[in-house]
């Protein structure tokens, strides 16, 4: 009989498996469970076109209903896997089924980071992880006088970049000296801090966060933002976009080991044979150090690496997974695109006039370029994806 597979999580990461499972001919039941409702969207658009109002939540389905149907692939939401018994091969739901598997893979995402400060629960505080999320920051963000966003990584500058374009006043709050500094070259960072500047966004660096201000006690309307120094940033509207948790809860109970994400090995099997993992929970070897990558990229050709390992008819391993992992952010006019994986210290050398609006950096390690930052140039992008995979082949 063929095996039954359990996903939990119908994220980027779960529905990819599904969907490339039935692609590369599984035949036998293939279950998703996910605790948000509805079927498998996309996130990117959340702090882009959705929240400019420009896609409908519908525009933002990764497939239509109809598709699940023909697949044969059930979705069970909201429904969320409260537990693994590993012994039992068996997940048990909040809805009280227990469902059997042969082989359960975790797509469980990652959730917005909170701060622990005061005044963290007052109202006016929003996270952006879930269309629930984007689609009650969409409601707000019209009528909000002042909007403030704790954090300048990718998802605060795209936040910041929408709420210029629907004419909001916008503070964007950064405990470090500059954007994305353990992702992002200084030159392409600061490319970046003009650009918000010049369309009247307010950035504040080295501004670390001290807690809320608000009316009415802990749970009242949110006023401002409280900075170490005593600095106060006015805001009605606050959103907390600090980096993200991996959700890895369900696998340490069941006595699996995590460290920031699930661990996996380069199979993306975790220390049990019969239970994978993938996407923003897991943590898996890659180059010689372990990594957990936040997008798109990382989510899809991970659930397709586990789709050809499970649907190996001689159950052999194959090769370790070894994408290059990509990724892209909008913010406005600027789109950016990264190749590969920098670290702050790797040298950085300039492609093309960095006081235009078209350029690349590429970083260099030991002689070895390891990545390529492009703005607005997607051509630039895709042949940096090439030389970067062609030098990964190489090494392994
Ligand atoms: P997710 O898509 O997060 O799916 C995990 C799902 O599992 C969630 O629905 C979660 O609720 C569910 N779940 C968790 N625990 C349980 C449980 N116990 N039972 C049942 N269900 C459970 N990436 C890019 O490459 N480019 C971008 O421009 C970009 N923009 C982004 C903008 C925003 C606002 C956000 C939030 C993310 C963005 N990303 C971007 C990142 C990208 O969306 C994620 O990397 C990708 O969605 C990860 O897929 P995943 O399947 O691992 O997790």
């Amino acid at each position: 009989m063929a095996s039954r597979i359990v996903i939990v999580g119908t994220g980027q990461g779960g529905f990819q498996l599904a969907a490339s499972l039935r692609e590369a001919g599984h035949e036998g039941p293939i279950t998703m469970v996910g605790d948000e409702p509805g079927l498998p969207y996309q996130r990117p658009p959340l702090s882009k076109a959705f929240l400019k109002g420009t896609v409908t939540a519908e525009g933002l389905l990764l497939r239509p209903a109809a598709l699940y149907e023909r697949l044969r692939l059930e979705v069970l939401s909201p429904v969320r896997v409260e537990a693994i018994d590993r012994a039992a091969h068996c997940a048990r739901l909040s809805n009280g089924q227990t469902l059997p598997y042969d082989h359960l893979v975790l797509a469980t995402g990652a959730r917005v980071r909170w701060p622990d400060v005061p005044g963290a629960s007052l109202k006016g505080l929003f996270g952006l992880r879930t269309l629930a999320d984007a689609q009650a920051l969409r409601e707000r963000i019209g009528q909000a006088q002042r909007i403030a966003v704790v954090g300048a990584g990718f998802i605060g500058l795209e936040l910041a970049a929408v709420a210029r374009a629907l004419g909001r006043e916008i503070d964007v709050i950064e405990a470090a000296e500059r954007p994305l500094q353990r992702a992002l070259s200084t030159r392409m960072a600061q490319y970046l801090i003009d650009w918000h500047v010049s369309q009247g966004a307010r950035l504040h660096f080295g501004a670390r966060l001290a807690g809320f201000e608000g009316g009415h006690g802990d749970d009242g309307q949110v006023q401002a933002v409280q900075l170490v120094h005593g600095e106060r940033i006015a805001a009605d509207l606050v959103v907390i976009a600090i980096g993200v948790t991996p959700n890895d809860q369900l696998a340490r109970d069941a006595g699996l080991a995590t460290d920031n994400g699930i661990a996996v090995d380069e199979q993306l099997l975790t220390a049990d044979p019969a239970i994978s993992a993938l996407g923003d929970c897991a943590n898996f070897p890659w180059r010689g150090e372990r990594v957990r990558i936040e997008s798109v990229q990382a989510a899809v050709d991970q659930a397709r690496h586990i789709a050809t390992r499970l649907r190996s008819c001689t159950g052999a391993a194959g090769a370790p997974y070894d994408k290059l992992p990509w990724f892209w952010s909008e913010q406005g006019a600027c789109r950016l695109q990264i190749a590969g994986l920098a670290r702050p210290d790797d040298e950085a050398r300039i492609d093309g006039d960095p006081d235009s609006d078209r350029f690349s950096v590429q970083r260099w390690r030991d002689g070895q370029l390891v990545a390529v930052e492009s703005l607005n140039d997607p051509s630039a992008h895709m042949r940096a994806r090439k030389a970067l995979t062609e030098a990964t082949l190489a090494l392994a």
